[in-house]
C-alpha cells in the first residue's frame, strides 16, 4: 500500500519522501518522467575522462539556512569549493559579480570604496531617487548604465529574450555588488559541493526501505498504472511538475525559459583556468561556458583532456524542459488563477520550481519541502505512527 505519491524526483520531491519514510514510516512512490532520479541537480561521469558532469548545468550549493545545511550533511559532506565567476567583455575578462576589481578594470581607475561608492552613484542618478520598476531600471540603479549596458544589459537580454523593461527587478537583486575586492559570487554562510557527486547524494536521500521509485513514468500517461486519473482522489499526491501541465493549459501557458547545452570533451588539460566564464556581449550566441574539471581541484582527473559545456538560453516550446520560470505581469496574472485551482483539488501538494512557478534554489526547494512536511503533511498523516 502506498500512502503518498510524489510525481517527480528533485530535491524537493526526494526531501518530502525521505522525512515521511524515515520520520513516519510512511510508504512512499516516487514516479519520474526522466530515467533517472534527482531532477535538475542530477550529475553523471563524462565516460572518456571521468570528469563529472552537471547535466542540467552547473549547480552550486549555497545556503545560510541552518536547518537545510544540518539536513543535507545527513546525505553527503561538501568540499571547500567557493564559487567565483568571470566574464570576457569585448575581449577582456573581469571579475563577477561587480565589485573594486570590475570598476576599477573598467574604468581604468585606481579607486578606493568611498570614491567607487560616489562614482556609481552619479551615473546611477538619472532615475532621480524613484524606486526601480523592473530590472532596466534596477541595473542602472545599482551599478549606473556603463557597467549596466557592458556586463547586465545583453546578457539578460541573451538569457531572457524579454525586453528588461518587463522583467522584474528581483531577477538581479540576485546579483550583490561590492565596493571591496571580495569576489566570491554567493554570500551565504556556507558552501560547496558535494564530495562524491551530486548522485551520489540524491540516492542518499532515496535509499530508504519504504521509499520506491519509478523512472520513465509521466503522472500523464494513462497508459500507466500510476496517472492522474487513476490516482487523485485516492491518495495524497505530492505534484513537483508544471503546474500549467497539471491542469491540462485550461488558464494559458505559463512562460519558462530552457536552455540548450553543447558539450564538448577538449583534449587539452585546462581550456579556460576557470570553471564558469561568461559572455555578456551580444555577438556571441552563448551566455556561459562551464568548465566542469574546475569544480573539483581536490579530484584526480586526465591533465590531457578537459570537458566544456556552452549554455544557450532560449524560449520553451510544451516539448522543452522548463528551466526558468519568466514571470512576466501577466505570468504572475495566471499564476493566481492556477493556484484558486490547485485549492479544489483533493489532497494534492503542489510544490518546488514547476509546482509553484518560482526561481528555487536547491536549499530554498529543500527549505520549502520540509517546511510542507512540518505544516501539511505532518498533520495530515498525523494518525501514523512516529518511528
Ligand atoms: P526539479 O529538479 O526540476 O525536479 C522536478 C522533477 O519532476 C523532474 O525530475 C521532472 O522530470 C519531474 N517531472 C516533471 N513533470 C513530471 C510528470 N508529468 N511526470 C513525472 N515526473 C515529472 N540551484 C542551486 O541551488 N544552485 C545552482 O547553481 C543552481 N543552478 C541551476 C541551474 C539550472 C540550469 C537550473 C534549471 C536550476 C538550477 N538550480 C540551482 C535550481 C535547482 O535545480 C532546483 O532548486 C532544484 O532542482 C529544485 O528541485 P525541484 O524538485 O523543485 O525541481
Ligand atoms: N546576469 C547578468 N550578467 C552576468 C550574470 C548575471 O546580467 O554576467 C543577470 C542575468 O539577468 C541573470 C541574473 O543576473 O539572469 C541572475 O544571474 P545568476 O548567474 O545568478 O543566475 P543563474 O542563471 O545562474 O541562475
Amino acid at each position: 500500500m502506498t500512502d503518498l505519491v510524489v510525481v517527480g524526483s528533485g530535491f524537493y520531491g526526494l526531501t518530502v519522501a525521505e522525512r515521511l519514510a524515515t520520520e513516519r514510516g510512511l510508504k512512499v512512490l516516487i514516479i519520474d518522467r526522466r530515467s533517472h532520479i534527482g531532477g535538475n541537480a542530477y550529475s553523471a561521469n563524462e565516460p572518456e575522462t571521468g570528469i563529472e558532469v552537471h547535466q542540467y548545468g552547473a549547480h552550486l550549493f549555497h545556503t545560510s539556512n541552518e536547518r537545510v545545511w544540518e539536513y543535507v550533511n545527513r546525505f553527503t559532506a561538501f568540499t571547500s569549493y567557493v564559487h567565483r565567476v568571470y566574464t570576457s567583455h569585448k575581449g577582456e575578462v573581469y571579475p563577477m559579480p561587480i565589485n573594486l576589481g570590475t570598476i576599477n578594470q573598467f574604468f581604468r581607475s585606481a579607486h578606493g570604496p568611498d570614491a567607487a561608492r560616489a562614482l556609481i552613484k552619479e551615473q546611477a542618478a538619472e532615475l532621480g531617487g524613484k524606486t526601480p520598476e523592473n530590472l532596466d531600471e534596477q541595473g542602472v540603479n545599482l551599478i549606473g548604465r556603463p557597467l549596466y549596458e557592458a556586463f547586465i544589459r545583453e546578457y539578460t537580454a541573451k538569457q531572457w529574450q524579454t525586453d528588461p523593461r518587463e522583467l522584474p527587478a528581483s531577477i538581479i537583486s540576485r546579483l550583490p555588488v561590492r565596493y571591496t575586492y571580495d569576489n566570491r559570487y554567493f554570500n551565504d554562510t556556507h558552501e560547496g559541493l558535494p564530495v562524491d557527486g551530486y548522485t551520489a547524494w540524491l540516492e542518499r536521500m532515496a535509499d530508504h526501505p519504504n521509499i520506491t521509485v519509478q523512472l520513465d513514468t509521466d503522472f500523464f500517461d494513462t497508459s500507466q498504472p500510476i496517472n492522474k486519473a487513476a490516482v487523485v482522489g485516492q491518495v495524497p499526491v505530492l505534484y513537483t511538475g508544471a503546474v500549467d501541465r497539471y491542469f491540462d493549459y485550461a488558464e494559458g501557458e505559463l512562460s519558462w525559459r530552457t536552455l540548450d547545452f553543447e558539450q564538448e570533451v577538449l583534449q587539452v588539460g585546462d581550456f579556460q583556468g576557470t570553471p564558469v566564464m561568461n559572455y555578456p556581449d551580444a555577438d556571441i550566441p552563448y551566455t556561459r561556458i562551464h568548465e566542469f574539471r574546475h569544480f573539483h581541484p581536490e579530484r584526480e582527473y586526465p591533465t590531457d583532456k578537459t570537458v566544456i559545456m556552452r549554455e544557450f538560453s532560449r524560449f520553451a516550446e510544451r516539448s522543452d524542459e522548463p528551466y526558468y520560470p519568466v514571470n512576466t505581469a501577466a505570468d504572475r496574472e495566471r499564476l493566481l488563477t492556477y493556484r484558486g485551482l490547485t485549492e479544489g483539488e483533493p489532497n494534492v501538494f503542489f510544490g518546488g520550481r514547476l509546482g509553484t512557478y518560482q526561481y528555487l534554489d536547491m536549499h530554498m526547494a529543500i527549505g520549502a519541502a520540509l517546511s510542507l512536511v512540518d505544516n501539511k503533511l505532518s498533520p495530515l498523516f498525523s494518525g501514523t505512527k512516529d518511528v
